[in-house]
């Protein structure tokens, strides 16, 4: 069965193209007070525990979506390198200046 991509809703999907994405769903939570000695130390340390579901969901996505969204992450990627270029030259900058 071929169902329609996700993405688009428009091309059909390519199985080998299909995306999974991570669903987590918290159960439980537990705090623990964490008590230090003297009454003096409020508040208390807080330490809290979670429990959860994972679930991958498939995802049906067509080529084209596919390509488009490896490139948004690759622009993404670059954009990133250059921010943090950017910030070490500023710092470079400030330490030279
Ligand atoms: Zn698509």
């Amino acid at each position: 069965m071929t169902q329609t991509c996700w993405f688009c809703k428009e091309n059909s999907e390519d199985p080998t193209k299909a995306t999974k994405i991570p669903l987590y769903k918290i159960t439980d939570m537990e705090k623990e007070y964490l008590w230090r000695g003297s009454i003096k130390q409020l508040p208390y340390a807080i330490k809290t525990a979670y429990r959860y579901l994972t679930a991958k969901v498939v995802v049906p996505r067509c080529n084209k979506c596919a390509r488009d969204q490896a490139e948004e992450r690759a622009v993404e990627y670059v954009a990133g390198i250059l921010g943090l270029t950017g910030i070490v030259a500023l710092i470079v900058l400030v330490f030279v200046a």
